[in-house]
């Protein structure tokens, strides 16, 4: 945080305040608070509501205000284990915040010396609150936090239709052909996108209808990254968009962490050689079952490489953690593979051991990974995973996608292409000139804002380059988002 204090200090100080609204879930909350970050560091003052349910540590944030209101998802919680739709919560919180947040957010409005309210941004998944926003006319920018190939997806799929149903149906003689309304999936990504298609259609259609009657929209992406979509999106979304991202490098890896992350892999990590660790993380909410389960640690103990992998508890259906791992496996694998409940992943990504990232492709980790030049094993669960996996095999080519699911010999082979094939070095070539453009976007406002740096010290940087003096994307585009907002 020391380094936001100096960055705060010198940039221009806009006597603003900002309300913000995450939606309660890790991959939601990490974005909405590293953009808290930035936008302090353009002298906004921020204020953050935020539900009860998987509340941020506020001492983290000494520089931001903290105003938790009631969720009533006490009521739900219970069924969080068991129930895989996850259309469910956030359609519940839509109803349950509502009327708390619009208390809350009226209360901050009539508090009296405190800086005029700008404007609030709120996860696109909050679509409730674009309807509060207009009542209080008070612009309501949206943070979404997938990509925006994801967001094309979405709106192209028939959720709705016989059609989406049928595609949601188990209809296994379909699985591989390619869906008409976007062939870049087939029918049995989209299988995997919901259990419940009516709720997904709901959810869906408010968010994106929300997102449309919004005063902007900030992405956390580059437009390098996904220059095409951004142009069928300002098409399809004729709002302003800003692609500020990615949002977790403008400062060193920082905790909204829900879980305690386990540090002591990162000195089993320093012992391990240049690029030969398997890194296997599925975030926060993604479930496996335990024949699943068994395959996975199969699949990371015949392929003799070194392994981290990260087991959260609650992560194996009808497991509390390691109950169903096959017998002695702990045993056998020494200290070539390391099991923990949680991890600092952005600080393993960028670890010089760290060869491959079999992941579930949230968007988080998947930005993190091409940050990083650190390819991917692709096993997605549910929601936007299925969409990104297709974009970073399909499209970018920097990973591999596991098509048959857990399964040990597939996993087996996938690792090998990623990790030892002339395949896996292509992608290692492809993924790092992603990391070279991403970091003409980021580097740009560290730099600038701080304005004490010069270009000696830019070197310094390893993730400063001569794409750098051109300008980069996403500082151009924060500056955009400081001016728009700073005009209302
Ligand atoms: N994460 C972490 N430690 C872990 C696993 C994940 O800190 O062991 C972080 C990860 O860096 C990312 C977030 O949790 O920022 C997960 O977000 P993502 O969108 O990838 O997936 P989700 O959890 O929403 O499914």
């Amino acid at each position: 945080m020391q380094n936001m204090e100096t960055l705060g200090s010198v940039s221009t100080l806009q006597s603003r305040r900002i309300i913000l609204f995450p939606l309660p879930f890790q991959g939601h909350i990490n974005p909405m608070l590293q953009l808290a970050n930035i936008l302090h560091t353009r002298g906004f003052k921020i204020t953050i509501i935020h539900a009860e349910y998987n509340s941020p540590n506020p001492s983290n944030y000494p520089h931001l205000t903290f105003k938790p209101i009631k969720d009533h998802l006490s009521k739900v919680a219970h069924e969080y284990p068991t129930n895989r739709d996850g259309t469910y919560f956030v359609r519940y919180l839509n109803k349950s915040c509502v009327d708390t947040f619009t208390d809350c957010l009226a209360g901050l409005l009539a508090e009296p010396g405190e800086e005029r309210v700008a404007c609030v941004i709120t996860d696109a998944c909050f679509y409730v609150t674009q309807a509060v926003a207009d009542d209080m006319k008070l612009p309501r920018i949206v943070l979404r936090t997938s990509s925006l190939g994801c967001n094309l997806a979405y709106e192209a799929l028939p959720f709705y239709s016989k059609t989406g149903s049928f595609y949601l149906t188990k209809q296994v003689d379909r699985f591989e052909v390619l869906v008409p309304e976007y062939p870049l999936l087939k029918f049995k990504d989209i299988a995997k996108i919901t259990i419940n298609p009516q709720g997904m259609g709901d959810l869906a259609t408010n968010m994106l209808n929300q997102m449309k009657a919004s005063s902007g929209i900030i992405w956390n992406t580059f437009k390098e990254l996904e220059e095409s979509d951004l142009e069928t999106l300002s098409r399809d979304f004729p709002v302003p968009s800003f692609t500020l991202g990615p949002f977790h490098k403008y400062f060193p890896a920082s905790s909204s962490s829900l879980i305690e992350q386990d540090r002591t892999i990162l000195s089993w990590l320093d012992k391990q050689p240049p690029k030969s660790v398997v890194y296997a993380s599925f975030g926060s909410v993604a479930q496996i079952n335990e024949s699943e389960f068994q395959e996975v640690a199969h699949g990371l103990a015949n392929i003799g490489l070194p392994f981290l992998w990260v087991v959260r508890p609650g992560m194996v259906v009808g497991s509390e953690w390691l109950e169903s791992l096959p017998e002695n496996f702990l045993e056998r694998m020494g200290d070539r593979g390391r099991i923990v409940k949680w991890s600092p992943q952005q600080e393993v990504l960028d670890h010089p051991a760290t060869g491959c990232f079999w992941t579930h492709n949230g968007w988080n980790s998947t930005l993190e990974s091409i940050c990083e030049g650190v390819p991917m094993i692709c096993s997605p669960c549910l929601g936007d995973q299925p969409i990104n996996a297709r974009y970073v095999s399909d499209v970018w080519k920097i990973g591999v996608f596991l098509e048959d699911g857990f399964e040990r010999v597939g996993i087996e082979m996938a690792i090998k292409r990623v990790m030892m094939g002339k395949e896996g070095g292509e992608m290692r070539k492809r993924i790092s000139c992603f990391k070279e453009k991403k970091v003409a976007s980021a580097a740009y406002l560290v730099a600038t804002t701080r304005g004490v740096l010069g270009l000696g010290d830019l070197v310094l940087q390893p993730w400063v380059n001569l794409s750098l003096a051109e300008g980069g994307s996403s500082c151009r585009s924060l500056n955009n988002l400081v001016d728009y907002i700073s005009s209302f």
